[in-house]
């Protein structure tokens, strides 16, 4: 077969000659050429208007009939028709799979469009938000008109989630997200958390009620044990260990009970946050003048105030915090050890460093020290809750902050927290705290 150009020359060709020898045989070669272009022409457009016919509305899959290059053209836009159909179907197959697992979610599921409007949404997001068809179209921060979850759409923090009750289900707890995705087009997630924050409240409930009601036995038990230790001539001689071990342990469940309460309150999501002006100099120097008086045995604590910045948040939960990392710090190490404890500024940022040189933490534990009741388990460790750093973990939270731990076995330890920028809050004031013990 014949390449469309060439088979098109050889017809403009064959046109030429028909006009060339009937031109010379009636004496008339130009009126017949000008026939001759005219009726090229003429065939040209007979094509594009079939050609145009075809592609409105003739059946794509019937290749209309055409010769010269008009044959090629109708051949490669039908094979592009084609292959355009089988693309569309197998788009719309995807598309269909596609919206009937969406739909089978049970998660609520939006998709908005670049200014919040509602594009679509499964038969959850009917259910749990209360859209309805008619929405499509609508603001979402027009339908769901809850103060936090304005400010979320508005603030794009889409690192977080939002919580919210649910407009169309009475007592269902949502948390919703919202994850960006192509060009301006986001997918809101809402899930039902109610079982969830059920569960999450019976357990702190339970451990809240648990070592409140402890309290009391414990409290009743060191008495008797304290008595019993000042009235040294009515014990036995045989028993005064077995009363010792009795009062250490009593001890060691009071802090246990002290530390799960203190680890509940700041659980519960309820409580604010107090924003009061914290002086984290003085903190400092009550908090290592405080760990110093523990045991007679210490290593030397050095106090740097290299900062005059204040926090604001709540003071009796940065001293918790604080005191923590410097009792650990005491408390794990050596007498011989060094224990500095820095207050200093981190450009608009300030930062706690508590540092030792003792025994250091092996960096297999490291990742999981914050957990509760995490303990290192070496030969000769101190009794301890294991909620020390769970506690100072949850303050960091609670204060926008962050808890970095370094450590070198063999060599010591650094606890560093980092407060943000918006929780410091500067005055000119001399820096004059410094101990040495
Ligand atoms: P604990 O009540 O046992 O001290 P923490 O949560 O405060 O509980 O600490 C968890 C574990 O981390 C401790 O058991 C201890 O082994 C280790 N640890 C904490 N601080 C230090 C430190 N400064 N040096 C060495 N080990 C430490």
């Amino acid at each position: 077969m014949l390449s469309p150009w060439r088979s098109e020359l050889s017809f403009i060709f064959l046109a030429l000659l028909f006009g060339a020898f009937f031109g010379k045989l009636f004496n008339q070669p130009a009126l017949v050429l000008w026939l001759c272009l005219a009726a090229y022409l003429a065939r040209h457009l007979f094509y594009a208007h079939r050609l145009i016919i075809w592609l409105r509305g003739g059946r794509a899959n019937e290749l209309p009939r055409g010769d010269g290059m008009w044959e090629e053209i109708y051949y490669l836009i039908f094979r592009l028709r084609r292959r355009n159909k089988r693309r569309k179907k197998q788009l719309i197959r995807m598309l269909e799979r596609f919206r009937t697992a969406t739909a089978a979610l049970p998660d609520a599921t939006v998709v908005l469009g670049p200014r919040d409007q509602i594009d679509w949404f499964n038969e959850a997001a009917g259910r749990l938000l209360g859209l309805r068809r008619c929405d499509i179209g609508q603001k979402i921060g027009n339908l769901l008109r809850y103060p936090k979850f304005t400010h979320y759409l508005r603030h794009a923090d889409y690192q977080t989630t939002v919580g919210i009750p649910s407009p169309a289900a009475e007592n269902v707890q949502l948390e919703i997200r919202i994850v960006p995705y192509g060009e301006d087009l986001r997918l809101l997630v809402a899930q039902d958390v109610t079982q969830l924050r059920f569960m999450e409240r019976v357990r702190t409930d339970f451990v809240a009620n648990v070592s409140h009601e402890l309290r009391t036995p414990l409290t009743v038990l060191k008495g008797y044990l304290e008595t019993l230790s000042d009235a040294a001539d009515a014990v036995p001689e045989a028993y005064e260990k077995v009363f010792q071990r009795m009062a250490e342990q009593t001890a060691r469940m009071q802090s246990l009970v002290d530390g799960l309460l203190s680890l509940t309150r700041l659980e519960s999501a309820t409580r604010q946050l107090t924003q009061n002006r914290v002086n984290v100099p003085a903190l400092l120097t009550l908090v290592c003048e405080e760990a110093q008086l523990l045991s007679d045995k210490h290593p030397t604590l050095d106090l740097q105030i290299e900062s005059d910045a204040d926090l604001l948040g709540s003071e009796q939960e940065l001293r918790s915090a604080f005191s923590n990392l410097v009792v650990n710090a005491m408390k794990y190490s050596p007498p011989s050890a060094w224990v500095t404890v820095r207050w200093s500024d981190e450009g608009q940022r300030a930062r706690l460093d508590v540092e030792d040189t003792g025994p250091g933490i092996a960096p297999e534990h490291l990742p999981r020290l914050t957990e509760r009741f995490y303990r290192v388990d070496v030969e000769g460790s101190k009794s301890g809750s294991g909620l020390g750093l769970a506690i100072v973990k949850h303050v960091l939270v609670r204060h926008g902050a962050e808890l970095k731990i370094a450590s070198v076995p063999g060599k010591g330890s650094c606890f560093s927290c980092c407060f943000p920028a918006k929780r410091v809050v500067r005055t000119e004031r001399p820096i004059a705290h410094e101990i040495h013990a």
